[in-house]
Protein backbone atom coordinates (compact mmCIF):
# COMPACT_ATOMS: atom_id res chain seq x y z
CA UNK A 1 0.00 0.00 0.00
CA UNK A 2 2.96 2.11 1.02
CA UNK A 3 6.59 1.53 -0.54
CA UNK A 4 9.22 4.16 0.02
CA UNK A 5 12.32 3.20 -2.13
CA UNK A 6 16.03 4.72 -1.41
CA UNK A 7 14.43 7.52 0.25
CA UNK A 8 17.28 10.42 0.79
CA UNK A 9 16.62 13.64 2.96
CA UNK A 10 18.08 16.65 3.47
CA UNK A 11 17.62 19.29 5.46
CA UNK A 12 20.56 21.45 4.71
CA UNK A 13 23.40 19.77 5.30
CA UNK A 14 21.44 17.52 7.97
CA UNK A 15 20.42 14.37 6.02
CA UNK A 16 17.36 13.62 8.10
CA UNK A 17 16.55 10.80 6.28
CA UNK A 18 18.91 8.14 4.74
CA UNK A 19 18.26 5.43 2.70
CA UNK A 20 15.00 4.68 3.45
CA UNK A 21 13.39 0.97 1.86
CA UNK A 22 10.29 0.26 3.57
CA UNK A 23 7.60 -1.37 1.88
CA UNK A 24 3.91 -1.59 4.18
CA UNK A 25 0.72 -3.84 3.27
CA UNK A 26 -2.54 -3.22 3.04
CA UNK A 27 -4.28 -3.35 6.42
CA UNK A 28 -0.83 -3.46 8.08
CA UNK A 29 0.15 -1.66 11.59
CA UNK A 30 3.24 -0.54 11.52
CA UNK A 31 4.49 1.10 14.52
CA UNK A 32 7.60 3.85 14.30
CA UNK A 33 9.82 4.37 17.29
CA UNK A 34 13.36 5.99 17.91
CA UNK A 35 14.76 8.77 19.90
CA UNK A 36 13.66 12.60 19.41
CA UNK A 37 15.23 13.85 16.36
CA UNK A 38 15.96 10.51 14.60
CA UNK A 39 13.38 11.75 11.37
CA UNK A 40 10.18 9.85 12.51
CA UNK A 41 8.10 12.65 11.80
CA UNK A 42 9.60 13.46 8.59
CA UNK A 43 8.98 10.21 7.51
CA UNK A 44 5.70 10.35 8.13
CA UNK A 45 5.43 13.78 6.44
CA UNK A 46 6.80 12.64 3.43
CA UNK A 47 4.91 9.71 3.39
CA UNK A 48 1.41 12.71 2.26
CA UNK A 49 4.37 14.89 1.01
CA UNK A 50 4.18 17.95 3.50
CA UNK A 51 8.00 16.99 2.49
CA UNK A 52 9.44 16.78 -0.14
CA UNK A 53 11.95 13.79 -0.59
CA UNK A 54 15.25 14.41 -2.49
CA UNK A 55 16.39 11.20 -3.68
CA UNK A 56 14.38 7.87 -4.05
CA UNK A 57 10.63 7.14 -5.04
CA UNK A 58 7.35 6.80 -2.37
CA UNK A 59 4.14 5.23 -3.88
CA UNK A 60 0.64 4.97 -2.39
CA UNK A 61 -1.44 2.24 -3.88
CA UNK A 62 1.33 1.70 -6.67
CA UNK A 63 1.09 5.18 -7.67
CA UNK A 64 4.12 7.43 -7.20
CA UNK A 65 3.55 10.79 -5.01
CA UNK A 66 1.62 13.28 -7.05
CA UNK A 67 4.39 16.76 -7.53
CA UNK A 68 1.67 19.51 -6.95
CA UNK A 69 -1.81 20.35 -8.16
CA UNK A 70 -5.13 18.34 -7.91
CA UNK A 71 -3.68 15.43 -7.96
CA UNK A 72 -1.61 16.11 -4.64
CA UNK A 73 -4.82 17.37 -2.82
CA UNK A 74 -6.38 13.89 -3.76
CA UNK A 75 -3.32 12.73 -2.26
CA UNK A 76 -3.85 14.44 1.01
CA UNK A 77 -7.84 12.97 1.26
CA UNK A 78 -6.75 9.37 0.48
CA UNK A 79 -3.58 9.81 3.52
CA UNK A 80 -5.15 10.46 6.84
CA UNK A 81 -2.87 12.50 9.31
CA UNK A 82 -3.40 12.57 13.04
CA UNK A 83 -0.87 15.00 14.76
CA UNK A 84 0.24 15.80 18.52
CA UNK A 85 -1.52 18.94 18.15
CA UNK A 86 -5.32 17.72 17.51
CA UNK A 87 -5.32 20.97 15.19
CA UNK A 88 -9.09 21.15 15.12
CA UNK A 89 -10.22 24.20 13.21
CA UNK A 90 -11.37 25.98 16.35
CA UNK A 91 -13.91 28.18 15.30
CA UNK A 92 -15.96 25.17 13.55
CA UNK A 93 -18.07 23.02 15.79
CA UNK A 94 -16.78 19.59 16.06
CA UNK A 95 -19.59 18.49 13.53
CA UNK A 96 -18.13 20.67 10.57
CA UNK A 97 -14.97 20.01 11.51
CA UNK A 98 -15.51 16.58 10.79
CA UNK A 99 -17.80 17.42 7.56
CA UNK A 100 -15.30 20.14 6.06
CA UNK A 101 -13.13 17.82 4.32
CA UNK A 102 -15.67 15.29 2.70
CA UNK A 103 -18.20 18.53 1.53
CA UNK A 104 -15.07 20.90 0.16
CA UNK A 105 -12.41 17.30 -1.33
CA UNK A 106 -14.52 14.94 -2.05
CA UNK A 107 -17.77 16.99 -2.90
CA UNK A 108 -20.02 15.04 -1.00
CA UNK A 109 -23.62 16.52 -0.31
CA UNK A 110 -24.38 18.27 3.27
CA UNK A 111 -26.47 15.87 4.42
CA UNK A 112 -24.18 12.68 3.72
CA UNK A 113 -21.47 14.28 5.23
CA UNK A 114 -23.03 15.15 8.34
CA UNK A 115 -24.99 11.90 8.59
CA UNK A 116 -21.72 10.15 7.81
CA UNK A 117 -19.95 12.33 10.26
CA UNK A 118 -22.30 11.54 13.53
CA UNK A 119 -21.66 8.00 12.26
CA UNK A 120 -18.16 8.21 13.06
CA UNK A 121 -18.29 10.65 15.80
CA UNK A 122 -20.53 7.83 17.56
CA UNK A 123 -17.88 5.56 16.61
CA UNK A 124 -15.15 7.29 18.58
CA UNK A 125 -17.52 7.65 21.05
CA UNK A 126 -18.05 11.88 21.08
CA UNK A 127 -21.42 11.67 18.82
CA UNK A 128 -23.22 13.65 21.75
CA UNK A 129 -20.16 16.50 21.28
CA UNK A 130 -20.93 17.05 18.16
CA UNK A 131 -22.56 20.97 17.73
CA UNK A 132 -19.92 21.51 20.82
CA UNK A 133 -16.46 23.79 19.81
CA UNK A 134 -13.12 22.15 20.34
CA UNK A 135 -12.15 24.12 23.35
CA UNK A 136 -15.03 22.56 25.13
CA UNK A 137 -14.23 18.81 24.62
CA UNK A 138 -10.71 17.65 26.95
CA UNK A 139 -7.42 16.73 25.06
CA UNK A 140 -8.83 13.17 24.91
CA UNK A 141 -11.84 13.74 22.89
CA UNK A 142 -10.76 16.38 20.60
CA UNK A 143 -7.69 13.68 19.18
CA UNK A 144 -10.79 11.24 19.10
CA UNK A 145 -12.88 13.98 17.00
CA UNK A 146 -9.24 14.33 14.78
CA UNK A 147 -9.56 10.70 14.21
CA UNK A 148 -13.35 11.01 13.25
CA UNK A 149 -11.99 13.55 10.80
CA UNK A 150 -9.63 12.13 8.81
CA UNK A 151 -11.54 8.91 8.54
CA UNK A 152 -14.32 10.58 7.13
CA UNK A 153 -12.30 11.34 4.21
CA UNK A 154 -11.64 7.61 3.66
CA UNK A 155 -7.94 7.33 3.41
CA UNK A 156 -6.39 4.15 2.50
CA UNK A 157 -3.81 4.84 4.76
CA UNK A 158 -3.73 6.93 8.63
CA UNK A 159 0.12 8.21 9.83
CA UNK A 160 -0.15 8.97 13.81
CA UNK A 161 2.59 10.75 14.74
CA UNK A 162 2.44 10.70 18.62
CA UNK A 163 -1.09 11.19 18.98
CA UNK A 164 -0.87 10.61 23.02
CA UNK A 165 2.18 12.70 23.71
CA UNK A 166 0.22 15.79 24.30
CA UNK A 167 -2.78 14.27 26.61
CA UNK A 168 -3.12 13.55 29.98
CA UNK A 169 -2.39 10.37 31.34
CA UNK A 170 -6.11 9.36 32.29
CA UNK A 171 -7.17 9.86 28.56
CA UNK A 172 -4.58 8.48 26.48
CA UNK A 173 -6.32 5.19 26.98
CA UNK A 174 -9.74 6.04 25.52
CA UNK A 175 -7.23 7.49 22.11
CA UNK A 176 -5.60 4.20 22.47
CA UNK A 177 -8.56 2.38 22.39
CA UNK A 178 -9.92 3.74 18.88
CA UNK A 179 -7.08 3.09 17.23
CA UNK A 180 -7.10 -0.44 18.46
CA UNK A 181 -10.15 -0.68 17.28
CA UNK A 182 -9.42 1.03 13.68
CA UNK A 183 -6.09 -1.30 13.70
CA UNK A 184 -8.42 -4.72 14.03
CA UNK A 185 -10.99 -3.18 11.69
CA UNK A 186 -8.24 -3.87 8.91
CA UNK A 187 -7.29 -0.04 8.26
CA UNK A 188 -3.24 0.78 6.94
CA UNK A 189 -1.94 2.36 9.87
CA UNK A 190 1.61 4.33 10.40
CA UNK A 191 1.87 4.77 13.99
CA UNK A 192 4.37 7.04 15.61
CA UNK A 193 4.49 6.15 19.57
CA UNK A 194 6.12 4.83 22.37
CA UNK A 195 3.09 3.65 23.82
CA UNK A 196 4.66 -0.17 23.96
CA UNK A 197 0.53 -1.70 24.73
CA UNK A 198 -0.40 -0.18 21.78
CA UNK A 199 2.31 -1.65 20.10
CA UNK A 200 2.03 -4.94 21.61
CA UNK A 201 -1.75 -5.37 21.35
CA UNK A 202 -2.17 -4.02 17.70
CA UNK A 203 0.86 -3.72 15.58
CA UNK A 204 2.44 -6.23 13.06
CA UNK A 205 6.01 -4.59 12.96
CA UNK A 206 7.93 -2.18 14.90
CA UNK A 207 10.71 0.31 13.19
CA UNK A 208 13.22 1.63 15.01
CA UNK A 209 14.58 5.08 13.75
CA UNK A 210 17.99 6.71 14.65
CA UNK A 211 19.85 9.28 13.18
CA UNK A 212 17.45 9.22 9.91
CA UNK A 213 18.13 5.26 9.40
CA UNK A 214 15.84 2.07 9.84
CA UNK A 215 17.90 0.03 12.69
CA UNK A 216 16.49 -2.36 13.36
CA UNK A 217 12.84 -3.71 12.61
CA UNK A 218 10.89 -6.30 14.07
CA UNK A 219 7.74 -7.69 15.69
CA UNK A 220 6.64 -6.20 18.60
CA UNK A 221 7.22 -8.88 20.88
CA UNK A 222 10.99 -9.81 19.54
CA UNK A 223 11.84 -5.97 19.96
CA UNK A 224 11.13 -5.12 22.71
CA UNK A 225 11.96 -8.26 24.76
CA UNK A 226 15.30 -8.84 22.56
CA UNK A 227 16.84 -5.79 20.93
CA UNK A 228 19.81 -6.22 19.03
CA UNK A 229 21.21 -2.97 18.19
CA UNK A 230 23.06 -1.09 20.68
CA UNK A 231 21.05 1.81 19.68
CA UNK A 232 17.69 0.27 20.42
CA UNK A 233 19.01 -1.34 24.24
CA UNK A 234 20.04 1.77 25.14
CA UNK A 235 16.68 3.33 23.74
CA UNK A 236 14.25 1.07 25.41
CA UNK A 237 16.73 1.03 28.99
CA UNK A 238 15.43 4.45 28.89
CA UNK A 239 11.83 4.69 28.32
CA UNK A 240 10.76 1.53 29.73
P1 LIG B 1 11.44 13.05 15.22
O1 LIG B 1 10.02 13.15 14.80
O2 LIG B 1 11.99 11.66 15.20
O3 LIG B 1 11.68 13.70 16.56
P2 LIG B 1 11.91 14.91 13.06
O4 LIG B 1 11.57 14.21 11.81
O5 LIG B 1 10.93 15.89 13.60
O6 LIG B 1 12.33 13.85 14.17
O7 LIG B 1 13.27 15.71 12.87
C1 LIG B 1 14.46 15.08 12.44
C2 LIG B 1 15.56 16.12 12.38
O8 LIG B 1 15.27 17.06 11.37
C3 LIG B 1 15.72 16.93 13.67
O9 LIG B 1 17.09 17.15 13.87
C4 LIG B 1 14.99 18.20 13.36
O10 LIG B 1 15.53 19.26 14.10
C5 LIG B 1 15.24 18.38 11.89
N1 LIG B 1 14.16 19.08 11.20
C6 LIG B 1 12.85 18.75 11.20
N2 LIG B 1 12.14 19.58 10.43
C7 LIG B 1 13.02 20.48 9.93
C8 LIG B 1 12.90 21.62 9.05
N3 LIG B 1 11.73 21.97 8.52
N4 LIG B 1 14.04 22.31 8.77
C9 LIG B 1 15.23 21.94 9.28
N5 LIG B 1 15.42 20.90 10.10
C10 LIG B 1 14.33 20.16 10.43
MG1 LIG C 1 8.37 13.86 15.78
Amino acid sequence: MVVLDHVDKWFGDLHVLQDITLSIKRGEVVVVIGPSGSGKSTLCRAINRLETIDKGTISLDGQPLPAEGKALAHLRAEVGMVFQSFNLFAHKTILENVTLGPIKVRGLPKDQAEAKATELLERVGVGHQAAKYPAQLSGGQQQRVAIARALAMEPKVMLFDEPTSALDPEMIKEVLDVMVDLAQGGMTMVVVTHEMGFARTAANRVIFMADGQIVEENTPEEFFTRPTSDRAKDFLGKIL
